[in-house]
């Protein structure tokens, strides 16, 4: 047997949580987020589960693209970040990429490249987040100049919120506002418009445009802190799984892993688990984090080691090395 620590993806729950996010918008579009590895769940197996179920698909950059390519994915890709050089340009559109443009630079420089053929932008403006994106005053402008502009074929227009996962949040409506006020007076042709991340997707149906970008949602987490009606119907995607390795008695007063933090304070058995911050399990993990073994909830002690954790299985049924344990997914 080979160390038994491994992440196994439910690509069936990608695909679900897709199908909730389009249930919820059924006259938008779907731009599937699978940016940064598809959020860490493996972007060329996760693309092909979502491309049959979506418009587009959208990544941060070409690299990101370009992997999609290999992996065999056909679906138009959008690149959030547009291009970081000149250089990028004509590979993206010969790759059936689209860029968002967010700034006057990248303006300046799409239109002084000779490109191998129009290409769609998503003039990304800034309604409040402030990190990316063209103000609308500079945008109105920008859109004129994308207009005339021989490399540019259509223009739509998005946004991005910085507080959507705070139903409450006024500052979304005002966003949202913003946002409204650009799209009617560039009054861009095609009427293509996106803010709705999947806070939105969940949150706010006024947010729900033609199309949307949903993201962490695909992968079955929330968005929110609290509960939220919408958002407890997702379903995780990643589990983390592992098997008890050793076991053993500790007398009180006896301490458990690096720096003595955890002391017996009555007779227990403790669980060494194959697991650790090296396979990404979190290093400030504290004392208390739940940790399931045999479905059972037991609790980390201790320090999260570099490949192993130490678990209190005291008071659960039996437990034998082989067992199986799951440090987050569907039960957790
Ligand atoms: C990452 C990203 C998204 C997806 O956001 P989630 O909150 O993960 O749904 C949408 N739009 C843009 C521009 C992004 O960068």
């Amino acid at each position: 047997m080979s160390r038994p620590t491994k992440i196994v993806i439910d690509l069936a729950a990608i695909r679900a949580n897709c199908q909730l996010a389009q249930a919820l918008a059924p006259l938008s579009k779907t731009l599937a987020v699978v940016k940064a590895d598809a959020y860490g769940h493996g972007a060329g197996p996760v693309a092909k589960a979502l491309a049959p179920l979506v418009e587009m698909l959208t990544v941060s950059c070409l690299e990101e693209a370009l992997i999609l390519r290999q992996a065999g994915i056909k679906k138009p890709i959008l690149l959030l970040e547009g291009f970081f050089s000149t250089s990028e340009i004509n590979i993206a559109i010969n790759n059936d990429c689209e860029f968002v443009i967010h700034s006057i630079r990248q303006v300046e420089q799409l239109l002084t490249v000779s490109a191998v053929r129009p290409v769609k932008v998503w003039l990304k403006i800034d309604t409040g987040m402030h990190r990316l994106g063209l103000s609308p005053e500079d945008a109105a402008t920008v859109y004129g100049q994308l207009q005339g502009a021989t490399n540019v074929g259509d223009i739509a227009i998005m946004s991005h919120f910085s507080c959507a996962d705070e139903p409450s949040a006024d500052y979304t409506k005002k966003q949202l506002a913003i946002f409204n006020q650009c799209v009617i007076k560039l009054s861009n042709s095609s009427g293509e418009c996106s803010i709705a991340n999947s806070a939105g997707i969940l949150a706010w149906p006024e947010s729900r445009l033609s199309w949307n970008r949903p993201g962490i949602m695909l992968y079955g987490l929330s968005p929110f802190s609290e509960s939220q009606d919408n958002a407890d119907k997702l379903i995780p995607a990643m589990n983390f799984e592992s098997a008890v390795i050793a076991l053993r008695k500790v007398k009180v007063g006896e301490s458990v892993g690096y720096g003595n933090t955890w002391t017996a304070q009555r007779p227990s058995i403790i669980a060494t688990i194959a697991v650790g911050y090296g396979d990404g399990y979190p290093r400030n993990a504290r004392t208390g984090t739940p940790v399931l073994i045999n479905g059972q909830r037991a609790a980390l002690v201790g320090r999260v080691s570099m490949d192993l954790i130490s678990v209190d299985v005291t008071e659960l049924d039996p437990v034998q090395v082989g067992d199986g344990v799951e440090l987050w997914g569907k039960i957790c």
